[in-house]
């Protein structure tokens, strides 16, 4: 998300106590920053104005919520979101960063990560930027907590047939997948505001989550005890886990 630079945005997020900036500080501690320490803690990277983190914050106050986010401008927007609500949740930390170091100051102490409407880098030559790209997927299995959970949602269904196949390579499981969201509301789903901008244009929403048991999986693959699920079969477990399923084009 990029909007026109607004004046005196960097300075207000610097100022803002919504935002945490001492990030390597806090690496493997995060949890000492919420009021309630014991509870897991979700983080969204790609944030954008911070709608969906924001509501999400505010539903589930038995989780502690992290907004990651490049840009002033749009930081700037969700500081300001959050200043005109009535509670200011204690449930949630802005942060400015680049994803791409995401390892440098988080430490086996992220729970659940959300991807919403992330960048599609779509050019081949750009798909390590994608945030479900194996260099992100690794630099991810570093910051979970015990066990692996990925949540994500995309307007681009090529970066989701990318995610999914990425995703399975890397030893998750798929659960909940659909292609299109709006035709399977028994998900409980809350709107981001790239979200809300596509389904008006009668955009179809995909959607997944992605688990996996922490890095059991890794010693398997050593040891080779783990093989891979069959490309041909992919289309038959998820089609066991999605409503309405619509194929994926690489499967063909
Ligand atoms: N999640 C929001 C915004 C989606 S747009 C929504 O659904 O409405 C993608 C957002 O990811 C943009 O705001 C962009 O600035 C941010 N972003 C992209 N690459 C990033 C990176 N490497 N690190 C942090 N944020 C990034």
């Amino acid at each position: 998300m990029r909007l026109k630079n607004i004046k005196g945005a960097m300075e207000y997020v610097e100022n803002s106590d919504y935002v945490v900036h001492d990030l390597e500080k806090n690496k493997g501690k995060w949890n000492k920053l919420f009021e309630n320490e014991e509870n897991d803690i979700h983080l969204e990277i790609g944030m954008g104005r911070g709608k969906f983190i924001i509501e999400m914050a505010q539903n589930n106050t038995n989780i502690n919520y992290i907004g990651l986010e490049m840009y002033d401008s749009v930081i700037y927007k969700a500081i300001k979101h959050l200043e005109n609500l009535e509670k200011r949740p204690n449930n949630l930390i802005l942060i400015r960063a680049d994803a791409n170091k995401i390892d440098e100051f988080f430490e086996k102490e992220i729970s659940r990560i959300y991807l919403n409407f992330s960048d599609p880098w779509p050019k081949a030559k750009h798909a390590k930027r994608r945030l479900t790209s194996k260099q992100f997927l690794n630099k991810y299995d570093k910051i979970f907590k015990d066990n692996n959970e990925i949540f994500m949602k995309t307007d681009n269904d090529d970066l989701f047939e990318f995610s999914v196949q990425t995703l399975i390579e890397h030893g998750y499981k798929l659960e909940n997948v659909t292609r299109d969201l709006y035709n399977n509301m028994n998900i409980v789903n809350v709107a981001t505001e790239y979200e809300e901008k596509f389904v008006k244009q009668g955009i179809t929403i995909n959607r997944l989550e992605a688990y996996r048991n922490g890095d059991k999986w890794k010693r398997r693959v050593k040891r080779g005890r783990f093989s891979f699920p069959k490309r041909k079969n992919w289309e038959k477990e998820l089609k066991k886990r999605t409503v309405p399923f619509l194929s994926l084009h690489f499967w063909k």
